[in-house]
């Protein structure tokens, strides 16, 4: 199974992306993932990133579709399947996927799409805090560890916080992403794929709706 899952910042696409990773086993590939990661590593790519993420903007399109379109080609992806997370962020990332996914020969099954009132936005992602060994996301009122200060799911103790959760950068990253995402949602509800899903209810509430949608295809 290859998917798309879309919704604006802080709507909890990580959050069902570590359900649906679990239950059907596909590689998760989140292209902001990718940039910390490559931020944290200090690699030129990171550095080059890093200059856009702190403002809250875009990274231009074709260092963003370089990296996916190498992830993409890995063994992995054709063996189980793909989740992208945060990918694609503008109409001409959307056409350079398909034409990926095309000379790959891979299919795009369904498009995720998390709906959520954007009034919530800040009050999701100001709460956001992230476990720096596995990634597993938690937020400081609506998703707090089990045992206090320990990660659920490797039990690690070190968590962060995004350094672009911050108020400077969040509505400019909510309002870039709205206007971006509007006809990138045109293409792929003109191709069928797209899935609504409400963003706005409990973790598990959406993540029942989303296997629903998931286990029908
Ligand atoms: P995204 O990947 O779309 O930016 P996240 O999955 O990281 O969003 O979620 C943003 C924050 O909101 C996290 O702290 C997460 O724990 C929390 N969160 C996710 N889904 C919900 C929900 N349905 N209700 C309340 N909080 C949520
Ligand atoms: P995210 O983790 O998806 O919230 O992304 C964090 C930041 O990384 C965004 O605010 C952008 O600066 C950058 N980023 C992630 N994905 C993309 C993308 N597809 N295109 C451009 N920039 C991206």
């Amino acid at each position: 199974m290859n998917l798309l899952i879309m919704g604006l910042p802080g709507a909890g696409k990580g959050t069902q992306a570590e359900m649906i990773v679990s239950e059907y086993g596909v590689m998760h590939v989140s292209t902001g993932d990718m940039f910390r990661e490559a931020m944290k590593d200090e690699t030129e790519m990171g550095k080059q990133a890093k200059a856009f993420i702190d403002k809250g903007e875009l990274v231009p399109d074709e260092v963003t579709n370089g990296i996916v379109k190498e992830r993409l080609a890995k063994a992995d992806i054709r063996e189980k399947g793909v989740l992208l997370d945060g990918y694609p962020r503008t109409i001409e990332q959307a056409a350079a996927l398909d034409e990926m996914m095309a000379d790959l020969g891979l299919k795009l099954d369904v498009v995720l799409n998390i709906d959520v009132d954007p009034s919530i936005l800040v009050e999701r992602i100001s709460g956001r805090f992230i476990c720096r060994n596995c990634g597993a996301t938690y937020h400081k009122l609506n998703k707090l560890p089990k045992v206090e200060g320990v990660c659920d799911v490797c039990g690690s103790r070190d968590f962060y916080q995004r350094a672009d959760d911050n108020p400077e950068t969040v509505a400019t990253r909510i309002d870039i992403n709205e206007k971006q995402s509007a006809p990138i949602l045109t293409h792929y509800r003109e191709l069928g794929l797209v899935k609504d899903v409400s963003g706005m209810g409990k973790i598990d509430e959406i993540k029942t709706s989303v296997k629903e949608i998931l286990s029908a295809i």
